[in-house]
């Protein structure tokens, strides 16, 4: 990644409230596809112990932030460094369409993964903390979507890696599975794990995550916990601060 003396541009608000240390460090990233500018000179910290949602309009640069900040796209400019503990796995990831092989069971998948990672992996543990505990000997193709969604979150937290990064992890699943994704998110965090997690559902980033960034135009256009932006914007829920921040409070 390229170093980068860009300056932080000053509609993007400082940040108030660090939960914990520093895992990762985004300086001056900006991200440009061919012609298309995405980012613009964005500054993020993502803090241990808490749950960091980065919430926009499609198409804002939610999935480019989240891939910059893995280390799995070089930014056009800008660097991020990791600095939590020195471990084989600093992040985990899970993808919007996290793949598996059909064929293995749910233990098996994560077998399978740690071992990959050159890890034994506790698959009784890692499947109960999703609540999959009882799925554990069924094929991955005989899981509801929901359950595969959880099976994605138990294989990003495989090796415990410091910071997990997810990527809209209730998409399309139903309230009770789209909570359950969120407390578990939260449960890790509250372990001392930084998490990062894109989202539309600003019910649930509204009620577990400890810090949010609204990207809008290229850029952080608020960030904060959910009460200090309802604070700042003078509104009740997270629905109206991303209406005032994203639509200018005219829709
Ligand atoms: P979000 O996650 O907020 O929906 P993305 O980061 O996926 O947004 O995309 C931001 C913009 O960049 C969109 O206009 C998208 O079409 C474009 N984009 C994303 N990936 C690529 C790519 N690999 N090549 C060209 N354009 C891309």
């Amino acid at each position: 990644m390229t170093e980068t003396t860009t300056p932080t541009e000053s509609r993007q608000p400082a940040e108030r409230t660090p939960a914990g240390e520093s895992m990762l460090t985004a300086t001056g990233i900006t991200h440009r596809y061919g012609e298309l500018s995405v980012l613009q000179s964005v500054d993020v910290e993502i803090p241990s112990g808490a749950v960091t949602a980065v919430v926009g309009p499609n198409g804002t640069g939610k999935t480019t932030l989240l891939r910059i900040l893995l280390g799995q796209l070089t930014p056009s400019e800008g660097s991020v460094a990791y600095t939590g503990p020195a471990v084989d796995r600093p992040i985990g990831y899970l993808p919007q369409q996290p793949s598996f092989r059909p064929q293995f069971t749910a233990a098996e998948t994560l077998a399978f993964y740690g071992a990959l990672l050159g890890r034994e992996v506790d698959t009784h543990a890692a499947l109960d903390r999703v609540g999959l505990a009882d799925a554990a000997a069924r094929p991955v193709d005989a899981l509801s979507g929901g359950m595969r969604r959880l099976l994605g979150i138990a294989q990003s937290l495989v090796g415990e890696p410091p910071v997990v990064v997810f990527d809209e992890p209730a998409s399309g699943l139903d309230p009770s599975m789209s909570t359950r994704a969120f407390e578990i998110l939260s449960e890790r965090a509250a372990a001392g794990t930084a998490i990062v997690v894109s989202s539309h559902d600003l019910g649930l980033v509204e009620r577990f995550a400890d810090r949010v960034l609204v990207v809008h135009d290229g850029v952080i256009a608020a960030r904060g916990s959910p009460r200090e932006l309802m604070a700042e914007t003078e509104t009740e829920s997270l629905w109206d601060v991303y209406d005032a921040v994203v639509h200018g409070g005219n829709q």
